[in-house]
C-alpha cells in the first residue's frame, strides 16, 4: 500500500446530524474517482462499520451528500471533537490541506493523518449567525500528523529518520566518503561498516525527520555516553581521565566550569562523557603520491681552477617518483599502509661543483681577509648547533645554515669587510651582506637588531647583529650564507 501515491491522503468522512437526530455519514472524497480504492489502500483508524466494507451498503440511511459544492457553515469535527465552524466544506477541506501542506514542506513530504475529520451542518440559526471562524489554530492543537519515513537503525538502535530511503543510502554513502575521501589519487577499493545497519520504513512526526546533512552531523559528532564517577581519595583530574582513557581536557569539557585546578573531594560526583563513533568505517584503497627524490651534491677539486674559485659544474635538480601505497584504514586513519609499487618519473640530477686545489678556509681568508685581525679563514659568526645544514631542504634548497642562538645573542663578522646591506631583506627579515672582496661575500639573516650600516668598513670577529626571529622564520636563529661569485657554497666546508 506504500507504493500508491495518494496526492490527498486524509479522506472526509462528512457526518451530520439530521432534524431528527439520526446520525448519518455522509462520505467525501478529494478524489471523486477512485476514492474506493484509496480508502481501502490507507490503514487509517477509520470507524468501524467501514471495516470489511466494499459498498455503501452497510451506511445507514439513504442520505449521501456532496457536501464540497455547498456554501453552507458547518462544524470541524476531529476525532468527534468540535473544533470549529468553517464557511463551506469546500474550506474546511483547504484549511486541513494547507495546514498539513505547510507541515511537510521543509521535509517536501505528504504530511498524513491518521486522525478521523467530520464535517456537520451548522443548523442551530444562532449559530450559523456567528461569525464564521477560521479552524486554522484549533487545528495545530488537535490535528496530529505523520509521514512516511525511514529509519536507520544501527546495531539494533534507531538513530535518525530520513524522508527517504535513498536518503538513508545518501547518508551512509557521505559518512562513507567524509572518512575514506575517494579521489583521483586515493582509489578506495573496499569499504564497510563494523556495526550492523538496517533501515525500516516508519510512521514519524514530522519535526522528528531529518534531512542528510543534519544526519551527517548528528552521525559524525559521535554519540555522547554520560556516566557518573565518584571522586576517589587522592584521585586528580589527571588521574580520573587515565583511569577512562581520556585526556584531561575531554574530563573537563564534561564538566563545565570546572578547570584543573578545581579541588576534587572524595566522594564528589563528576560527569564522564565519552564520544564514541557511531559508525565505524573500515576502508582499503590504493594511495597514489608523487614525491621528490632530493638530488645529491658532489665536489670535484679541478686543477686547472684556481685555488680561490669554485664552479657549479652541473646544476642539480630534484627528480620525483610515483609512489603507490595499499592502506588499511578506521575511520580515514591508516592502521596500515604499504608500498606496493615505486616508479621514478624523472630522475634527480646529482650537482657537481668544482672547486680548485688549492680551496681552502685558508685560502679563501687570504682572498678575504687582507688586513684582518685573523689569517684564518672564515670563522663563526655565532657559536651554536647547525639546526638546518646547506641543501636540499623539503622540496627546496637551503641557501645557508642556520645556527641556533637565542635572540638578543650576538653575532659577529666571519671575516673582514665592508657592509654592503644592512636593513629589511623579505624573508630574510633584518639582514646584513658583508663583502669581503674578491667575489666572496657573507649574509646574515633573521636578526633582532643590526649594528652596522652601509658602507661600514668591519672586521673579522666585530659584533654586527643580534640573533632574532624575523622575516620568514621559525624561531630565533641566524641564517648564514656564504656566496662566492653570486651563487651559495655550503658555509661548513668553508667555516672553521
Ligand atoms: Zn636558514
Amino acid at each position: 500500500m506504500k507504493k500508491l501515491n495518494i496526492e490527498k491522503p486524509y479522506v472526509i468522512i462528512q457526518g451530520f446530524l439530521t432534524r431528527k437526530k439520526l446520525r448519518t455519514k455522509v462520505i467525501l472524497s478529494e478524489l471523486k474517482l477512485g476514492w474506493l480504492r484509496q480508502l481501502l489502500a490507507i490503514s487509517w483508524k477509520l470507524p468501524k462499520f467501514f471495516v470489511g466494507t466494499t459498498t455503501f451498503a452497510l451506511i445507514i440511511g439513504s442520505a449521501i451528500v456532496y457536501f464540497s459544492g455547498t456554501s453552507s457553515p458547518a462544524y470541524l469535527i476531529v476525532n468527534g471533537q468540535k473544533i470549529g465552524i468553517v464557511a463551506s466544506v469546500d474550506k474546511g477541506h483547504k484549511i486541513v490541506d494547507n495546514f498539513l501542506t505547510k507541515r511537510g514542506q521543509a521535509l517536501g513530504k505528504v504530511v498524513k493523518t491518521h486522525d478521523l475529520i467530520e464535517y456537520e451542518p451548522v443548523h442551530d440559526k444562532t449559530v450559523e449567525n456567528l461569525e464564521v471562524m477560521s479552524a486554522d489554530n484549533e487545528l495545530e492543537k488537535v490535528l496530529s500528523s505523520y509521514v512516511d519515513g525511514y529509519a536507520l537503525e544501527i546495531e539494533g538502535t534507531q538513530v535518525a529518520i530520513l524522508p527517504t530511503q535513498d536518503d538513508v543510502q545518501k547518508l551512509l554513502k557521505t559518512y562513507q566518503d567524509f572518512y575514506t575521501k575517494p579521489s583521483d589519487t586515493n582509489q578506495v577499493i573496499s569499504v564497510e561498516f563494523s556495526e550492523s545497519i538496517a533501515t525500516k520504513p516508519v510512521e514519524a512526526q514530522p519535526d522528528q525527520v531529518v534531512l542528510v546533512d543534519q544526519a551527517l552531523k548528528e552521525l559524525t559528532d559521535g554519540k555522547k555516553t554520560i556516566t557518573e564517577y565518584t571522586t576517589q581519595p587522592n584521585d586528580s583530574w589527571w588521574l580520573i581521565a587515565r583511569k577512562n582513557d581520556m585526556k584531561t581536557k575531554e574530563v573537563l569539557a564534561g564538566n563545565p566550569g570546572m578547570t584543573v585546578d578545581s579541588k576534587l573531594n572524595p566522594g564528589q560526583k563528576i560527569k564522564i562523557v565519552s564520544v564514541t563513533p557511531y559508525l565505524t568505517v573500515m576502508s582499503k584503497g590504493i594511495l597514489t603520491s608523487t614525491e621528490t627524490i632530493a638530488y645529491d651534491v658532489v665536489t670535484k677539486t679541478d686543477i686547472k681552477l684556481a685555488s680561490d674559485k669554485t664552479l657549479v659544474q652541473e646544476q642539480g635538480s630534484d627528480g620525483s617518483k610515483v609512489v603507490k601505497y595499499s592502506y588499511l584504514q578506521k575511520n580515514g586513519q591508516n592502521i596500515s599502509k604499504q608500498v606496493v609499487e615505486e616508479k621514478v618519473t624523472k630522475q634527480p640530477v646529482t650537482q657537481v661543483v668544482s672547486k680548485g686545489p688549492g680551496l681552502t678556509v685558508v685560502s679563501m681568508t687570504s682572498a678575504v681577509s687582507r688586513g684582518s685581525n685573523s689569517s684564518t679563514g672564515i670563522i663563526w659568526p655565532l657559536r651554536g648547533p647547525i639546526n638546518s645544514p646547506y641543501g636540499s631542504r623539503s622540496g627546496s634548497f637551503h641557501t645557508g645554515i642556520d645556527i641556533g642562538g637565542g635572540t638578543g645573542s650576538t653575532y659577529t663578522a666571519a671575516a673582514s669587510g665592508k657592509v654592503v646591506t644592512a636593513g629589511w631583506g623579505g624573508g630574510y627579515g633584518n639582514m646584513i651582506i658583508i663583502d669581503h672582496g674578491n667575489g666572496v661575500m657573507t649574509r646574515y639573516a633573521h636578526s633582532s637588531k643590526l649594528l652596522v650600516s652601509v658602507g661600514q668598513q668591519v672586521d673579522q670577529g666585530q659584533s654586527i647583529g643580534l640573533v632574532g626571529s624575523t622575516g620568514h622564520s621559525t624561531g630565533p636563529h641566524l641564517h648564514f650564507e656564504v656566496i662566492i661569485n653570486g651563487s651559495t657554497v655550503n658555509p661548513s666546508n668553508y667555516l672553521r
